[in-house]
């Protein structure tokens, strides 16, 4: 009876801080696990507030060097770069997303230069630069043009890629879109410089919202249920993962992220193998922003706990508007 007191005794574990640390040794949050995004407006000294997303700003060329600096000196790794378009002319086939004056195009050259050591992902879609808003190219009944929409993905990937992105992250969820990309690279000669982060499991979600308002990309008729998936469609995001690795993707998202930890659990556990990724989205953001703004959380506390939980359920790296807060947070602090 004695032993089995001792040995269900769960305090004599966790009454220090290291005890605890050694608790968790593989659920820590390091400067390594997370991945910045970055929204880059056209219009180059701008710094514009998104109003649904308190905190962030779409940023012009001539903004980022300042914005960046502070973040990589407290440790910052990796960016993830959407484009913004507010003047630029949007058109059926998104000719604007890799175009010369694409925000992505003219800033990712000067990052790279700026800070060297910085790894630069590129999100690729169509949405933000066509005149409908939707992901891919559209036939005139108001479907999905799938294979002229992934030759036009694969085409902008590419031009970010010869732009100086480490890593392209096709979002549009359009079917056969990693292999395209993956030929494409090759074909250029890339396939040693630049890696695919695929969206892979990307939810028709409504904590996008914000987001939609950041990139200004809502659609302009209908919705994203036919090429998201459905909430509750485990099967499919098993099936969407499984042949985005097939098709050569380097690394899997799943998106959102804290409605979905069951799935993320699922799809590191079939394909350990794999760096994953997790996307706390804007309406995660504002969520968590709001409840502390209204007092009914610590912003800190809860945040530590949601990004500890998303690497509990598999998640290698967070992609989080949270960043510069969680880079300070991790700053070390002096106890004497
Ligand atoms: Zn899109």
């Amino acid at each position: 009876m004695a032993e089995v007191v001792a040995k269900h005794t769960l305090h004599s574990g966790i009454f220090h801080p290291l005890l605890r640390q050694w608790q968790s040794p593989n659920v820590e949050i390091t400067v390594n696990n997370l991945m910045y995004p970055i929204f880059i407006l056209d219009e180059e000294d701008a710094k514009d507030p998104i109003a649904s997303m308190p905190g962030v700003y779409r940023y012009g060329v001539n903004q980022l060097h300042k914005m960046l600096q502070p973040l990589v000196s407290k440790g910052l790794q990796s960016i993830l770069l959407f484009g913004v378009s507010k003047h630029l002319k949007k058109d059926h086939v998104g000719s604007n997303a890799d175009s010369a004056q694409n925000p992505i195009v003219q800033a990712v050259p000067l990052i790279r230069q700026w800070f060297p050591d910085l790894l630069i992902a590129c999100d690729v879609c169509l949405c933000p630069y066509t005149v409908h808003g939707h992901c891919g190219i559209i036939n005139e009944d108001g479907t999905i043009n799938n294979k002229a929409s992934i030759t036009r993905i694969s085409e902008i990937a590419l031009a970010y890629a010869k732009a100086g992105a480490q890593i392209v992250a096709p979002s549009d969820m359009m079917d056969g879109r990693i292999g395209v990309i993956k030929q494409r690279l090759a074909a250029a000669g890339l396939s040693n410089k630049v890696a695919v982060l695929s969206y892979a499991v990307k939810f028709a979600s409504g904590f996008y919202g914000p987001f939609r308002d950041a990139s200004q990309s809502t659609p302009q008729f209908g919705d994203r249920k036919c090429y998201q998936l459905p909430p509750g469609s485990n099967g499919l995001a098993a099936r969407a993962a499984a042949r985005d690795v097939s098709e050569g993707a380097d690394m899997l998202m799943v998106k959102p992220g804290l409605a979905y930890l069951d799935v993320v659990r699922h799809t590191k556990d079939s394909h350990p193998e794999y760096p994953m990724f997790v996307y706390q989205v804007s309406g995660e953001y504002a969520m968590l922003y709001h409840g502390a703004q209204n007092g009914a959380i610590n912003l800190k506390n809860v945040l530590n706990e949601v990004l500890l939980s998303m690497r509990r359920a598999g998640a290698d790296c967070i992609i989080t508007y949270f960043t510069p807060l969680i880079l300070d947070m991790l700053q070390p602090k002096s106890k004497y």
